[in-house]
């Protein structure tokens, strides 16, 4: 059985690896998701491709991405975070590449190898979520990803939990993404640092006085070191992250949910709050099986491996 490459392009950085069909990681590459330019992100991709499979014979590219990809997995209809409208992305690469290449939103890449290798192993009702820039959403059921009529299924991150509140890339306003992800807790830490709280001297002291290095990643290891306020900041999105689960029990009563991306790294100081949360909302609590809320097993690389595994699968066809 063949190599696949997977590559996961987000909204600050695009992450390769090399796939075998156990969904181990054999090498690995990085680079910063460049600006505004579709055609620039195909030449990091191209560079990344040629970069891991120099030494190797590699059967099929996946590539997932922060995008709206359509149901047959060949172009991208729309992106939040990234500079693709309507771009027939897969045609572009395989022209560039020279190898079969299948498109997935992100984080049904990553749902599908946390399904297949990782948390949700075997889940006959999966639901994941991936925070980072965005929140990005997938279901498996019944061993099947759900993709719903157009593709765009599990854009929970575009739900509307607060009316007229933070404007969200997407255009609306009051998005659960603005709430619960790894932007949403940079910008909040930002806020409490220009505020001149003292609570925030840590922060402030972490990034040499400049607020505005302050992100998620931040935040998130100065809460792992102990700094109280980012873990206070962490248990705001960690309450966020509950409230949107329980909804998304209320209309699609999963079994589990995995909780993977960037943010995820925060761990407990994330999960606990979220699952006081979500047992606080759930609807019928108290009278009914509660999902359990868990980690991604397999981190960061959940997307890449997801999106590898499935340019496998859709190359074989
Ligand atoms: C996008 C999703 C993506 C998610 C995570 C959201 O803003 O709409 O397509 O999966 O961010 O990257
Ligand atoms: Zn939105």
């Amino acid at each position: 059985r063949g190599l696949a490459i997977g590559i996961d392009i987000g909204g600050t950085k695009v992450a390769a690896g090399l796939i075998d069909g156990d969904g181990r990681v054999l090498a690995e590459a990085r680079r910063s998701t460049p600006g505004q330019d579709p055609r620039e992100v195909e030449s990091v991709i191209e560079d990344l491709v040629a970069e891991l499979s120099a030494n190797h014979h590699v059967w099929s590219v996946g590539i997932g991405a922060a995008g709206w990809m359509d149901l047959a997995g060949s172009t991208v209809l729309f992106s939040p975070h990234l500079a693709w409208r309507n771009e027939p992305l897969r045609e572009n690469l395989e022209r560039l590449l020279r190898r079969r290449v299948y498109l997935v939103n992100d984080a049904d890449g990553a749902a599908w190898a946390e399904w297949r290798f990782g948390s949700g192993l075997g889940q006959s009702r999966l639901v994941c979520v991936t925070l980072g820039t965005g929140i990005g959403g997938a279901m498996i059921m019944d061993g099947r990803l759900e993709r719903g009529r157009f593709g765009v299924a599990g854009e929970f991150g575009h739900q509307i939990i607060m009316p007229g509140g933070q404007r969200c890339e997407c255009g609306n306003r009051g998005c659960w993404e603005q709430y619960a992800s790894g932007n949403a807790l940079g910008r909040e830490a930002r806020e409490l640092a220009a505020a001149n709280s003292p609570v925030a001297q840590e922060l402030l002291r972490a990034v040499d006085g400049n607020i505005s290095d302050i992100t998620g990643a931040v935040v998130t290891k100065m809460a792992l070191d102990g700094d109280q306020a980012s873990v206070e900041l962490l248990e705001e999105v960690g309450q966020w992250l509950g409230l949107g689960l329980a909804n998304l029990a209320a209309a699609l009563d999963p079994g589990m949910f995995v909780v993977g991306g960037g943010l995820s790294a925060a761990g407990d100081l994330l999960l606990e709050p979220a699952r006081r949360s979500f047992a606080r909302n759930l609807t019928g609590r108290g009278f009914r099986p509660a999902a359990r809320l868990e980690l991604a097993a397999l981190g960061p690389a959940a997307g890449m491996i997801g999106a590898a595994d499935l340019s496998r699968i859709a190359a074989r066809r």
